[in-house]
């Protein structure tokens, strides 16, 4: 039997059967709607404003080796396919009282069990006109327009010049696909890769931060270590030197016409808006059963939730391994068992893509660089995505 649709209905539940409502299309709740049958007894529906971008492919398909629909699935058809309802619309905020969404559209959707997996977002200094085009890593449709752009300036046989701030694995894997797009469309390009560390991925073994070092080199790409940018100018983005003493001007211009922002992942401004309890920076607070400390009809999972006791690195992985845990205690929830806890594991595999076919592991103290690095990193996408394409 098919129940109300949402999208015409005054937005409560069914009567008699309760609706679970899952916000953003995000890692964990991919899981959830392709195990849907175990929630058979609830209405499952999913807001998001969009398709997924898997980011695991993103810098791949900035460098040019990896289209751009290689790099998303359609959440619509995998809905489709389990009995789930899709609406494309922005979550807006949560009214606790009344249990309901509040979605941009100006719809209000009632829900028995709200799961909330909304991604996040990047920090940067507010864009200037005139002043470079201003980016931003997530989300990842903005690397394909990037990409775009980009090639239609080699195209006119520009040399484009990038800044690329952030020297974590994010603002290296697209400095090097940046260098990797010019090579493949032969083109020339200027990157500038600007970092406020002492080292560009300053937590990889030294070894590793060398073997880095010398194919950024080899790259062209230029590294500016112990630099903050501090705001975009016409012709560049203005940053200060670390190391300049106080009171001196420390201040200096990286000449650019496109600035990629890639200094760290931060919570959605939404998840901070819901009336939530939230860890500062961090994002919506949750035991670890993945309930909101404030309600425990309310889940949140992957880069908008934080554990009290332990910040985790934002890796979809962390997402991916959520999604059985939020599974099973949806299912708890709606059967009134018990729940259990999801345990993180101590360290996540990392493996970046350095362009040119070319890829660095890390995991710990344990690194490994090279083509099979990269293949082994495909071959793992691969897996992930076959098992949500519809
Ligand atoms: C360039 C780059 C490369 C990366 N590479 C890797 C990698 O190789 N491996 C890895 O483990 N991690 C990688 N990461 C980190 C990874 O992107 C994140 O940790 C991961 O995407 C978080 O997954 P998530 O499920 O929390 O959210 P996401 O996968 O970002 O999904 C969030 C969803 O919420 C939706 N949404 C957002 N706001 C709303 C709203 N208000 N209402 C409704 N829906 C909303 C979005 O449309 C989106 O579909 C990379 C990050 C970047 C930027």
């Amino acid at each position: 039997m098919r129940y109300a649709d949402p999208m015409n209905s005054p937005g409560s539940p069914p009567p008699g059967r309760p609706r679970i409502l899952l916000v953003g299309a995000g890692h964990a709740h991919l899981h959830v709607i392709r195990h849907r049958h175990r929630l058979a007894s609830a209405e499952l529906v999913v807001v998001d404003p969009g398709g997924f971008w898997y980011s695991g492919l993103a810098t791949g398909m900035l460098g040019g080796r990896v289209a751009p629909a290689e790099d998303r699935l359609d959440p619509r058809r995998l809905c489709r396919r389990h009995d789930a309802t899709l609406l494309r619309a922005r979550l807006d905020g949560v009214d606790l009282t009344t249990r309901e969404a509040c979605l941009d559209d100006g719809r209000r959707l009632g829900f028995s069990l709200l799961s909330l997996n909304l991604g996040s977002q990047v920090d940067h200094p507010p864009a200037r006109r005139p002043g470079p085009r201003v980016w931003t890593v997530k989300p990842i449709p903005q690397l394909a327009n990037l990409r775009r752009q980009l090639e239609r300036a080699f195209d006119r046989g520009e040399t484009p010049r990038v800044a690329v701030v952030g020297g974590g694995p994010s603002g290296v894997e697209v400095a090097c696909n940046l260098a990797a797009l010019a090579q493949r469309r032969s083109g020339e390009i200027e990157v500038t890769l600007v970092t406020r560390g002492a080292s560009v991925l300053g937590e990889a073994p030294p070894r590793a931060q060398r073997w880095l070092a010398r194919h950024l080199g080899r790259l062209g790409v230029r590294v500016k270590t112990e630099t903050r940018a501090v705001g975009h100018a016409p012709g560049g983005l203005m940053v200060s030197d670390e190391t300049v003493p106080m009171g001196e001007d420390s201040l200096d211009l990286v000449i650019a016409e496109h600035v990629v922002h890639a200094s760290g992942l931060q919570p959605p401004a939404v998840a901070e808006a819901l009336g939530l309890p939230c860890i500062e920076a961090r994002g919506l607070a949750i035991h670890a059963t993945l309930q909101s400390t404030g309600d425990a009809d309310i889940f949140a999972v992957g880069d908008c939730a934080a554990l009290p006791g332990r910040a985790l690195p934002r890796q979809g992985v962390y997402g991916v391994r959520q999604g059985p845990v939020l599974l099973d205690n949806l299912a708890a929830r709606l059967y009134g068992r018990g729940l259990r806890d999801f345990v993180p594991q101590r360290q996540a595999l990392a493996i970046l893509d350095l362009g040119q076919g070319l890829g660095l592991a890390l995991r710990g103290r344990h690194w490994w660089a090279g083509r099979g690095a990269l293949r082994w990193k495909r071959w793992l996408d691969a897996r992930f995505l076959r098992r949500y394409r519809g």
